[in-house]
């Protein structure tokens, strides 16, 4: 590790200090960190400060051939899908079990390489915790069916793992994609896990734990690089037998146009645009507070960001001047000083893009209420922005910023607050704030997105299945819906 020492490394815990020194985040194949074959590394940055911190492994075609090669032989030699229903069980619970372990570990590493603030990253480790924990039971409850056929024949489906399953996961939660690995491990599969560019570390801690929990080598593998070199090669290699994508639109689009050559099968988990609707009846400081709470949490780069406010008219001024209010006590920080509330965004390449949108608006003509801008010496900081009088069709309305900025758009009555939420490309997810039972109710099922939560937002649980529809993807994330898509079914005839 050639690296200058970042001032973020002296908050981390002593065994996260042991575990991070000198190491070097490498694929995890079959079961070793192993540099790529022909040598190439990209350099682990630190978004507090710009500097490099670690050094991982940057993959070509060569490393992609190598892990799939390992991740078949794991799969077709059986030495996961064959054991017990209950023994793997017991060793999905230790891995678990192991993932709590070293779950300061897991957020002090997510902190430095994605920036996130370590009071978020501790919701991150527990969301990790418990998911593994949950899909840990599912081996000894996948059940195929019996289905009702004429006299004469015996017919079962038998529900059977994928195979060899990548997973293309982005950098916002880094930690947060065991779940991912447990639910592919515990409906009988081999998982390579792709991890984002910016964000390595993690991933490389979750393989050599699911080694040590006794998961054979080779079952839970690790790509490094970039999406260009090893993602699109994993994407069209035929060794793989499903693919599960999470990340942009414009990615997840090329990922099904790539799959299409070898007909794998693809789930995909794609960005958002989601509103946040506030109807004149709510009590306006809370639901203000929750509202910038939102957009400002993990900077914006969370897919659920509710970053387009639609309010009703007849409350706009007063829920505007308090989303300000509850905006002025943002402290934009080191993400290890308990005080902050505000962290970096991942990379400098996140930070312009945010800016650029920032300009975009202030181009547009609306008004700004809230004067957010470039911040930090050196780290990837930018200020809360809250634009206002935005019009649906413009583009800061319209597209996924993933950072700290807010659309404000008015609304007048019922029909035009659902007018304006399902104007757009995206689907991931709603909030209805409301005391009125009726109109809630009639947004559920006005809303055209995959999840609504009402009087509350982002809230989650393993067992709540989570996706898209339109732009925002398909394939469900969490609860059965997860296993069950994890796996396929085999139709078996037999003649009596
Ligand atoms: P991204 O699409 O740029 O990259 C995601 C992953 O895809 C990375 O690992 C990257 O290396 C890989 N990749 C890039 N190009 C590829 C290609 N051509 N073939 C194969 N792999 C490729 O997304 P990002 O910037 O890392 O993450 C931000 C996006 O992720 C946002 O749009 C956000 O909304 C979305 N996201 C969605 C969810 C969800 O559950 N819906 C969750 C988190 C993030």
């Amino acid at each position: 590790m050639t690296t200058e020492l970042s001032p973020t490394l002296s908050h981390v815990s002593a065994p996260t200090m042991s575990y991070f020194t000198d190491k070097f985040f490498g694929h995890v194949i079959d079961g070793e960190v192993v540099e790529s074959i022909e040598g190439g590394t990209m350099p682990v940055i630190d978004p507090s400060t710009g500097i490099q911190v670690a050094t991982a492994a940057s993959g070509t075609a060569a490393d992609v051939d190598r892990v799939v090669a390992s991740s078949r032989r794991a799969f077709d030699d059986g030495v996961w899908r064959n054991l017990s229903p209950l023994e793997k069980e017991a060793r999905l619970h230790s891995f678990s079990r192991t993932i709590d372990q070293h779950r300061t570990i897991f957020g002090d590493l997510d902190a430095v390489d994605a920036g996130l603030l370590r009071t978020y990253t501790s919701f991150i480790e527990d969301f990790g915790v418990n998911a593994t924990a949950y899909f840990a039971g599912w081996p000894t409850k996948l059940q195929g069916s019996i289905p009702p056929v004429p006299a004469g024949m015996n017919v079962q489906h038998r529900r059977l793992p994928r195979g060899v399953v990548a997973a293309i996961v982005p950098w916002n939660g880094p930690s947060a994609v065991v779940a991912m690995a447990a639910a592919a491990l515990a409906a009988g599969n081999c998982m390579i896990l792709k991890a984002a560019e910016n964000t390595p570390m993690s991933a490389v801690l979750m393989a050599e734990l699911a080694v040590e929990a006794g998961i054979p080598p080779g079952v839970f593998n690790v790509l490094q690089g970039t999406g260009q070199a090893v993602g699109s090669a994993l994407v069209e290699h035929p060794g793989t037998d499903f693919i599960s994508f999470t990340g942009s639109a414009a990615t997840g689009r090329a990922i099904q146009i790539a799959a299409a050559k070898t007909l794998t099968p693809v789930a995909l988990e794609l960005g958002g645009k989601s509103p946040f609707i506030v109807f004149d009846d709510v009590d306006i400081a809370s639901t203000a507070a929750a509202a910038t709470a939102a957009v400002w949490s993990g900077s914006g780069q969370i897919c659920t960001a509710g970053s387009r406010v639609l309010v009703q008219r007849s409350i706009h001024d007063e829920f505007v001047a308090a989303m300000v209010d509850a905006s002025r006590s943002v402290k934009v920080g080191n993400v290890f000083d308990p005080e902050s509330t505000l962290g970096p965004l991942v990379s400098q390449t996140q930070l312009d893009r945010v800016a650029s949108y920032v300009d975009l608006g202030r181009s547009e003509g609306v008004e700004v209420a809230l004067n957010g801008g470039l911040t930090g010496d050196g780290g990837f900081f930018h200020e809360p922005v809250i634009f206002t009088e935005v019009r649906n069709d413009m583009r800061i309305a319209q597209e996924e910023i993933f950072g700290p900025v807010m659309s404000v758009i008015p609304f007048d009555d019922e029909a035009d607050a659902l007018r304006i939420g399902n104007d757009i490309d995206y689907g991931l997810a709603a909030g209805v704030f409301t005391n009125d039972l009726g109109r809630s109710q009639r947004m559920i099922e006005g809303l055209d997105v995959g999840t609504v939560w009402v009087n509350t937002y982002q809230a989650g649980y393993p067992t709540v299945s989570y996706g898209g529809v339109k732009q925002s993807g398909y394939g469900r994330t969490l609860g059965e819906e997860m296993v069950h898509e994890l796996t396929h079914i085999k139709s078996v005839w037999i003649a009596s």
